[in-house]
């Protein structure tokens, strides 16, 4: 069947400045990491990214190493946006990263140089792409000087590789290093990519400060704590979800009765609001003018549609605040 996207698709979700740039990302993007790889029926894999786009998601999340096995979910997205979006590629914001282990040997993993643009190259492969939108730094590497590490990235635009630029899951201090040294090559450093939900706070004391400081935008990942703040494991673990399938995922020791208690009560709190928990929890990672997406790391398509739903209530009074951080701040 011929996919013609939906002519609506740009009227249901908004749009928000990545830090100081003129880019714009959709509030909810897709992640590819678990939901792409061999254990997809790929035509389901097909379905979800094209109801995705048609309700408004441009950006769709990548790495080198998404699957499993690494490189499957690139390969898989690649051939979905060849037969049904390549007249939609500059509709599309799609990122990639480079960082964590790959491919054998020293130059398969890490910050050198060598790996990040031979692992870029064989992104673009994968995905039959001549370029991504963004290319990341998947995270910080104690072994490569810094500059080294950004000298890639840096390479990678001037290549006309990437757009953009962007850090996952760096310090505040070196983010702050990483940009100024970016600065210097002449490129800028659009967007860091953390992890965030209610249950993981680390953000929140230096980094959102020093990204609204740099003007870097930030897309958190996990937003849901990998599934645990829609609720679906307070029963055990069911044998659908992400966790049976032994993906990587949180460890056995995360889902304590305490946490289940505190979800519990989070819960009834999305209840009052006319949300589930997982449109709370979107919208409760939104709240910060820094944060202009939240990854989505959706299965199936009615997650999907149920998640962006969030977006109908996003405000919190002060009340809710308080009593969010009661039951699931540490
Ligand atoms: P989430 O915290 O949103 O967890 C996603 C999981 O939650 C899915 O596996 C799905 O479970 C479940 N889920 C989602 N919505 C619903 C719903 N409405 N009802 C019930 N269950 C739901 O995000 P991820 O951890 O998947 O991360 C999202 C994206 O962030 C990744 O795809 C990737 O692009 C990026 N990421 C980046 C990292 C980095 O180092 N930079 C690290 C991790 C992720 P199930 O599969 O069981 O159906």
């Amino acid at each position: 069947d011929i996919y013609q996207p939906l002519d609506s698709r740009y009227t249901a979700m908004s749009y928000h400045p990545v830090g100081r740039s003129g880019l714009k990302l959709p509030r909810f993007s897709l992640g590819l990491w678990h939901n792409f790889g061999q254990n997809a029926n790929p035509a389901d894999a097909r379905a979800l990214l094209l109801r995705a786009f048609d309700l408004g998601i441009t950006h769709f999340d990548l790495a080198n190493n998404y699957g499993p096995p690494p490189g499957a979910a690139e390969r898989l997205f690649g051939e979905i946006l060849h037969a049904d979006l390549a007249a939609h590629r500059d509709e599309l914001i799609i990122s990639t990263k480079a960082g964590y282990p790959m491919w054998p040997g020293p130059y398969g993993t890490d910050g050198s140089r060598k790996h990040l643009l031979a692992s870029l190259d064989q992104s673009l492969e994968r995905m039959q792409l001549d370029y991504v939108d963004i290319f990341y730094s998947h995270r910080f590497d104690p072994d490569t000087p810094l500059e080294e590490t950004m000298d890639a990235l840096a390479t990678a635009v001037q290549q006309g590789k990437a757009l953009y630029v962007g850090l996952s899951s760096y310090s505040a201090r070196k983010t702050r290093e990483a940009a100024a040294l970016l600065r210097q090559m002449g490129v800028r450093c659009l967007i860091h990519q953390p992890s965030y939900s209610m249950l993981n706070r680390w953000i929140e004391p230096e980094l959102l400060p020093t990204l609204q400081d740099e003007g870097i935008g930030c897309i958190v990942f996990s937003p849901l704590a990998q599934g645990l703040l829609t609720g679906k494991y307070q029963q055990g673990i069911p044998s659908d979800s992400r966790k049976a399938k032994g993906a990587a995922s949180f460890r056995d020791n995360y889902i304590t009765s305490e946490t289940l208690e505190r979800i519990q009560k989070l819960s009834a709190i999305a209840e009052r609001r006319g949300q589930s928990l997982a449109q709370m929890s979107l919208a409760w990672v939104l709240r910060h003018p820094q944060v202009c997406s939240a990854l989505i790391g959706a299965s199936r398509i009615s997650q999907l549609e149920e998640n962006i739903a969030a977006l109908s209530n996003t405000q919190f009074s002060a009340e809710e605040l308080a009593e969010i951080d009661l039951w699931a701040k540490d």
